[in-house]
Parts: structure tokens; sequence; C-alpha cells
């Protein structure tokens, strides 16, 4: 097998993106490598090919448990024999899985830095061929990172004391030289390939608001995302409790995570986040690390951060599937102060000189300086964060600045005659006879159900038909419209009050707009998620370890008939195929046979 079949069969995609390729070539052939890549370039991939081409075990190290757990779930829907060590398991699944591992039954190993230079984890190394270690989260060497962990001081330690020196690769999304020589220095990587890609999210939408009341801007923001994913930063436990407590008294979809709850409701709410129970999370910055969710569509930040690094890495959470997502800073009020306040309070630290913690004052004060310029500027806000990091750009026209001030436009009108349609017709037809009806097109159908008298016929006769069927996209897509399990429009209970004029629709004029597919079939997406919803269910997995929305979305554009079709989509890999692919195939036929 080559680097291109594993990276079909296991993982299903056809093409390495930018800067895998070159890290995979090094690791395969036998050289140290340091990958440099933004949050969701796909950094996992660099080092699970090799794991799986080499001969032996990859060890990965890794700082966060739940994260190892996730991992090795979605390693094992892929068909990869893997494995994790930490502290959380029993010791019964401790033995279960040194037993795997000893007889050689795994090709990946995750353990918690911590565990490493244990005389138990040794022993198990010694009996076993690792051929590469992979350090995850790099920047945790590096004092001058955020996220310090002396542990990981501890990495080249281990290596030295394998038997053959197997060939280490280390990965970050924290592009700074500084820590960068960090990781080389201190993880003593040897003449490492480096791929540094760039730090451009294209797929991200930046947008500076300075609102008068950041609680009513939040609830505009949310309406517009109704249905959709999306993390609420604050700057602090406190308002996490408070911002939390008003959006449930206001009904929405929303739980909370911050280090002043108990580690046990901590795991909960972040999960009822992950299975996608809850829409919203709100958050302090506490959250995030040990949670790879691919889909969250949106990130808020109530307060503005302490610099630009903490702010790009938050921010960075929406959209890792690739798919376009909002970053959104509502900046004002107390933000600078309460900023000022942390730097000059800080967290003790007995491992930093009297004279370093001054060093590091005076650098926390000049990252602030360049975030409130941030949000204070008029440049390209895109173009703003990438020069931050080194990296020349053009001026983005996707974000606040470049595409000027952001126009809402009302839509009740048509959200009106829409809903009054679907009642009409007794909230049982599809979206295709609304449409006809609304247009007033005489079809047999219509005909022989005497839809021609009801008063919403041809009631949107001057809108063309696309025009209506993308609006009926949207409104399902947001939440509004419901669709029933023979493909049945309905209405949510929140369409009364606009029915009665007592509530307004708007939507922003441009991105949502453009986000929408319209060649994607809503109809077959909506059933192709809630057959995904199923499996994952039986299995309780996210939704998204089952297939991406990304994987599905494909499914209900290209709409494949055959598992070559299916097999031929990004992220259809061969034992997702031999588990879910009959049923998708079904599903999929019967919708097209059901329309055709
Ligand atoms: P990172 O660790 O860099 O944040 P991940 O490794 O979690 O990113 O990958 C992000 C997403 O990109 C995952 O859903 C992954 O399956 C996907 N991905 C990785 N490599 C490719 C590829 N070559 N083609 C398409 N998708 C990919």
């Amino acid at each position: 097998m080559d680097k291109f079949s594993v990276l079909k069969q296991y993982f299903g995609y056809e093409q390495f993106r930018q800067g895998q390729e070159k890290i995979i070539d090094a690791i395969l052939g036998g050289r140290d490598a340091l990958g440099v890549m933004p949050t969701g370039a796909g950094k996992s991939v660099c080092f699970q090919v090799p794991a799986m081409l080499l001969r032996g075990v990859t060890v990965v190290i890794s700082p966060l448990i739940s994260l190892m757990r996730d991992q090795v779930t979605a390693l094992s829907e892929c068909g990869i024999p893997s494995a994790y060590i930490n502290t959380a398991m029993t010791e019964k699944e401790y033995n279960w899985t040194r037993e795997k591992i000893k007889r050689g039954r795994v090709k990946l190993i995750y353990v918690a830095p911590e565990r490493l230079m244990t005389r138990d984890f040794l022993s198990i190394c010694k009996r076993i061929e690792i051929s590469l270690v992979a350090v995850d989260e790099a920047h945790c060497v590096s004092q001058w990172g955020q996220d310090f962990r002396p542990s990981y001081l501890k990495i080249k330690d281990f290596v030295e004391l394998l038997d053959k020196r197997p060939v280490v690769c280390a990965f970050t999304a924290t592009a700074t030289p500084r820590v960068r020589q960090d990781i080389e220095k201190l993880l003593c990587l040897e003449n490492p390939e480096t791929a540094l890609t760039s730090f451009d999210r294209e797929n991200l939408y930046f947008e500076i608001v300075k609102p008068k009341d950041k609680r009513i801007a939040v609830r505009r923001y949310l309406d517009l995302y109704t249905g959709r994913s999306g993390i609420i930063y604050c700057s602090s436990r406190k308002c996490v409790d408070e911002l939390c407590e008003y959006l449930e008294s206001e009904k929405y979809s929303v739980t909370k995570y911050h280090a002043g709850m108990s580690k046990g409701l901590r795991l909960e709410n972040q999960e009822l986040f992950k299975y996608n129970k809850k829409q919203i999370i709100v958050a302090t910055n506490a959250f995030g690390m040990g949670i790879d969710k691919p889909d969250v569509s949106f990130v808020i930040h109530f307060n503005m951060p302490g610099d630009l690094e903490s702010y790009y890495q938050e921010a960075g959470r929406a959209g890792r599937d690739g798919r376009k997502a909002d970053c959104i800073l509502l900046y004002g009020g107390n933000d600078v102060r309460i900023q000022q306040y942390f730097i000059n309070h800080p967290e003790e630290n007995d491992e930093l000189s009297d004279e370093e913690k001054e060093k590091l004052k005076l650098l926390r004060k000049q990252k602030l300086s360049q975030m409130v310029a941030y949000c204070e500027g008029e440049a390209c806000l895109r173009q703003y964060i990438l020069s931050y990091f080194g990296e020349k750009s053009e001026r983005c026209s996707n974000c606040s600045v470049c595409t000027g001030v952001l126009t809402s436009v009302d839509i009740t009108l048509p959200a009106q005659k829409i809903f009054s349609c679907i009642k009409r017709l007794g909230e049982k037809e599809d979206a295709v006879t609304v449409r006809d009806v609304l247009k007033g097109k005489i079809t047999p159908y219509i005909e022989e159900n005497g839809f021609g008298e009801l008063s919403t016929f041809g009631i949107m006769n001057d809108t063309a038909e696309s025009v209506i069927d993308e609006y009926i996209s949207y409104f399902i897509s947001v939440g509004y419209v419901a669709v029933g399990k023979s493909g049945g429009l309905s209405l949510n209970k929140c369409c009364k009050g606009i029915l009665r004029g007592e509530k307004a629709v708007r939507r922003l004029s441009d991105r949502p707009q453009k986000r929408t597919d319209v060649k994607t079939d809503v109809m077959l997406l909506v059933k192709l998620k809630k057959l995904r919803r199923e499996f994952a269910r039986k299995a309780s997995l996210p939704d998204f370890i089952v297939f991406t929305d990304v994987t599905i979305s494909a499914m209900a554009r290209i709409k494949p008939k055959t598992v070559t079709e299916l097999e031929a989509l990004p992220g259809v890999s061969r034992s997702k195929i031999q588990k879910y692919g009959a049923a998708f195939l079904k599903e999929i036929n019967r919708h097209c046979s059901e329309k055709s």
C-alpha cells in the first residue's frame, strides 16, 4: 500500500492538503518533521497515514484526555486499530489495553505526557517496536505558549530511553517563531522537515461589532443561526453564568462550561454540546482544547480576549470541517479594563522569577494593545490577523470591514406567505407542492386536491420559483419549518408570532444567502441527517463520527446511486461503506424515486 491508498481507504480522501504530503514523505523517509498549521488544517492525517505504512507502532503524545478517546473512536470507525492510555481509565480497561498492545494488535497508541516515564509504560514500550513518536499540541513544551506543560519537557528523555530512536514529529497551531524554536530545541528534533502552511482560514468570516447592548446583539445573531451549533466565549465565570441563564430564560438551546463547575458537570455539558443535544455552549476560555467538534458554525466573543493568539485560536474552533462559519466579536463596555485587570493580577506561577514575571507582564500589555487595535482599526480584519502572524495577504472581502456595514433585510412578508400556505395545506404537503401553490401553478395534483381554491394560491406568482425554493430551504435550515418523514412541511411554534405579525424575520443580506447551496437537495439532506442520527444514537457516537456534515452535504448534492459513487465522496472510507453504505444508498434511492 502507498500513502494515497491509505488516505483513500481509511480516511476516504482523494488528495492531500497543503503541507500534509511534505510531512508524510519526510517521516516515511526516516526524517523528523514539524508541522505548524492552523486548526482544521488536518494535522492528524500527517502522522496517522505514516502510522499505517510503517512497521510497528506509533506513539502519539497528546495532552487532552477527552480528545484521545474521541480520536481513538474516530480511528476505529475508520478501521484503524488504536488505543489510548491515560489516568482516567479503570484498571480493567488498562490491563485489557496493555494486553492488546503487547499482542501487536494496535498501530497507534495515544498517551498523556505524564504517563510516558512511568515504569509500566516504559516496560510496555520495551516489548514493542516504536517507529514513530508524534507530539500533538507541541507548543505545550514552551513557556512562551499559553499552555505550558512541564511534563512535555520529559518527552526527549522518553525518546532517549527507547532501544532505537524512532522518527519524531511534532505539530502545533501556534505560529510565533519563538515557540517554534522552543519546540525544535526542547523536543530535540533532528534537522526536521518543516511545513508551515498559511494561517488563513478562508471559510471563516470575521466581524467586529460595537453594540449598545451585547445581550440583544447575541440574540440577534442566535436568531440568525437557528439550528446551528456554536460557542459563545465570555471573559469570566460570572459572565458565563449570567448569560447562560438569560439565554435559557429566552428559550435558547444552551449549556455552559467553566472551570468553576464540577468536573462531572463540565463533562456532561460538553457532551450535550458535542452530541448536538444543546446547540449553544456559553464558556470561558477553559472550554475548547478538549473538544474537536467539526461542525461548529459560529463563535461569538461576548468579550474581547487579551491577545490575538487567544482570539484566533478560540474563533478558529468554528468551521473545522471547512464549511463557511462566522466569528463575531462583540467589542465594548469594560472589555479593555477587564483584560488590564488580568494582566495586573496574574495567576501565581512559581516557575517564573520576578524578572521573568515583569517581562511577561510587558509582553502581555503589548499584545493587549495589538488586540485593541484589531477591534478599533479600519483595516481588513483577516489581513490584520495574518500580518500579526507574519503573513502578507490581500484584502479579503470576507470580513465586516471589507464587506462594509452589514445590512439585514426584512423578510417577514415572504415568511408569512410561505408559512400560511404550509398551514392551509394542512402541514402535510412537501416543498414542491407548497412552492407550486404559492406560484399559482396548475398541476394535476393541485387540481385533484382542489388546492387552487386556497387563499394562498398564487400569492407569490411574481416571485421566481428558484427564489421561493431558496426561501423554503432557508426556513428549513434555520428551523422555522420542519420536514416530516414523508417530506411534508410543518411549522414550528415560533412561526405563530410571525404569522400574527408580532415578530419580524430578518436575514443578513449577503453571506447566509450565499451560504445556502441551491443545488443541495434540502429534503434529502434532512433525511440523511436523520439516518445519521439513528446510527449515532445506537452506537453512542457523535453524529460527525458516523459521517461529517461535509460528507452528508455531498451526498445530498451528488446523490450517489452505487457503492462506487458513494465511495468517491470525501470522507467515505471503506469501513464506513461496510457499516453504513447500504442504508444511506437505500435512503437516497428511495428519495429519488419518490421525487420522480
Ligand atoms: P487539526 O488537528 O489540524 O485541527 P484535524 O486533523 O482534526 O485538524 O482535521 C480537520 C478535518 O479535516 C478533519 O475532519 C479531517 O478528517 C479533515 N481532513 C484531513 N485531511 C484531509 C484531506 N486530505 N482531505 C480532506 N479532508 C481532510
